[in-house]
């Protein structure tokens, strides 16, 4: 066991899923937060298991040609981006290497390459903000939560975020100060405003605004209104009502209190309506591409039936639509199948059903029903499939199966699963849509 406070010399050899450097001393694996493969570091242990620790860098004896210095002034306090302090190539590096060594690992393959798909840039290409709200001394400030903790970290401009995004944090903290709107604490359960909720539509630049509250309604929400319409875009204000106390940011109840409820964009040539609760990826460049990938990779033909299970929104059912003779999404959240519904109609799109319920279970009873689909799409939260996806992939033994992933693990295990049962891996392609996060993007195709 490493010495606990003890510094020692040692070279960073790889990185952890999270994104910190994974160094070995003494045959114990060591994190390193901030650390860069190839570096040579003395680090101090700050803790110490068996078989792992964790040390801070505290000195850097040989940098590696890839650290760079942080752009964003508290990059190292919050904990919304991984990797500032490395240049994109390394980021891009690490991330196919990840999946590549994952779906090697635990899927059994023998891949040698992964060709990732890499963003034309880094900045302002968020579309979605969630910025909690806290209070010191009298002053109510927005940010973001420091890792692994609730303590906000005020960011003045996040970089990852579209200006405008920021300056609708700005507004409404502007409007929160002025009137003296309590802010929700977590201990107590007391206080009105939890977090300010943002969506921007890339390409319509319409912006929904949506305030987490403790509660039913705000003062003055004339005066907010008047203030947010001075924001290019600004399109609709919502009440997202959540009076439990928890993690869960979201709660079910909405009010509109201004415009529609929601707000439109266009991605992969067709219009979309996007409620606050409606999953929609926040890279809306990077998306597109995933989903081009997604397409070639399904070999549609006019006849096939495609089945879409987690289908959001229903972006990937209805960019699939027109190559198929028919396609069925399933979604297990409410809104997001009324969008579904609504999106299929704003394009014409007269091919395409949805249904609300959980995956696996629908899947099943489809399968019950006698329906036999040709390509299965699959994109499920970083959890991944469950046993009842499984086993209705299985039963209805469709030719392809597509499965965009967002956790390389889970895609790894599933892919293992699914070749017990028959199916082969036959690409994979992973694509960065969260640069300067840690998390990845993969889709793959297994035949039958
Ligand atoms: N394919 C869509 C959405 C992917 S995100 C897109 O690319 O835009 C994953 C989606 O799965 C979310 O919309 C989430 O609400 C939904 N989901 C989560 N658990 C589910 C389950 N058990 N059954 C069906 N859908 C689920």
């Amino acid at each position: 066991m490493l010495e606990k406070n003890k510094i020692y010399e040692t070279q960073v050899t790889d990185y952890t899923a999270e994104g910190q450097g994974v160094a070995h001393i003494e045959g114990c694996a060591v994190f390193i937060p901030n650390a860069v493969a190839g570096e040579t570091v003395r680090v101090r242990i700050e803790k110490a298991q068996k078989t792992w620790a964790a040390g801070k860098i505290v000195e850097i004896l040989e940098r590696s040609p890839h650290r760079m210095t942080r752009k964003c002034p508290v990059a190292k306090l919050c904990g919304g981006c991984d990797f500032w302090h490395m240049d994109y190539e390394e980021e891009l590096r690490l991330k196919a290497e990840r999946v590549r060594s994952s779906l090697n690992r635990i899927g059994g393959e023998s891949l040698e390459t992964m060709p990732i798909l890499g963003a034309p840039t880094c900045e302002d290409y968020r579309n979605k903000a969630q910025y909690p709200v806290a209070a010191k001394k009298g002053r109510a400030y927005a940010g973001f939560f420091k890792a692994g903790t609730h303590e906000v970290v005020e960011n003045e401009r996040c970089l990852i975020l579209p200006p405008e995004t920021d300056r609708v944090k700005d507004v409404v903290m502007d409007y929160v100060n002025q009137f003296r709107v309590s802010v929700y604490d977590e201990t107590t359960g007391k206080g009105l405003l939890r977090h300010i909720y943002v969506r921007r539509g890339a390409v319509s630049g319409q912006i929904l605004v949506c305030l987490v509250v403790n509660g039913d309604r705000i003062p003055k929400a004339q005066a907010l209104i008047a203030r947010l319409k001075n924001i290019p875009g600004f399109t609709t204000l919502v009440l997202g009502v959540n009076t439990k106390k928890g993690n869960a940011i979201l709660g079910d109840q909405f009010i509109t209190l201004y415009g529609e409820g929601y707000i439109e964009d266009t991605l992969c040539g067709l219009n979309f309506r996007l409620s606050p609760r409606s999953f929609y990826q926040v890279n809306h460049h990077q998306a597109q591409r995933l989903y081009e990938a997604a397409i070639t990779q399904a070999e549609i033909t006019k006849d096939d039936l495609v089945l879409d299970l987690y289908c959001g929104v229903g972006t990937i059912t209805l960019a699939m639509a027109s190559a198929a003779g028919r396609v069925i999404g399933v979604e297990v959240i409410p809104q997001a199948v009324e969008d579904a519904k609504d999106n299929a109609r704003r394009n014409g799109i007269q091919n395409a059903e949805f249904f609300c319920g959980d995956a696996g279970k629908a899947a099943l009873e489809l399968e019950n029903q006698g329906i036999r689909p040709d390509v299965i799409v699959v994109d499920p939260p970083r959890k991944g499939l469950n046993s009842d996806t499984i086993e209705a992939l299985d039963r209805m033994a469709p030719r392809r199966i597509v499965y965009v992933s967002c956790d390389p693990a889970t895609l790894s295990r599933d892919v293992a699963l699914l070749k017990e049962r028959g199916f082969a891996l036959k690409n994979a392609q992973a694509a960065d849509l969260f640069p300067r996060c840690a998390h990845v993007e993969t889709v793959v195709t297994l035949i039958r």
